[in-house]
């Protein structure tokens, strides 16, 4: 297999696999071609830490609106009871 980062759409390929975005069978290719290929699989790597941090930042993000949703109504309550 000639090696994809030669290939011009292999920008989408790469993104593509980081982001499970591709199919099963370009996948399971790209897959077989990292096996081989030291700069794909590098390149591959890069893309699957960038989408984990990306999960990561997504918790974060949803745990801090979180928070600030639920402390939003615990002051809610408060100023129910107090104005009971
Ligand atoms: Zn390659």
């Amino acid at each position: 297999m000639k090696c994809i980062l030669e290939v011009e759409e292999s920008e989408e390929l790469i993104v593509g696999y980081g982001a499970r975005a591709l199919s099963p069978h370009t996948a399971a290719a790209f897959e077989r071609h990292m096996h081989v290929c030291d700069a794909c699989r590098e390149a591959g790597e890069m893309q699957k830490a960038v989408w984990a941090a990306l999960d990561q930042w997504r918790d974060l993000v949803l745990s801090l609106s979180f928070d600030r949703a639920a402390s939003a109504s615990e002051r809610q309550l408060t100023r129910a009871a107090q104005s009971r």
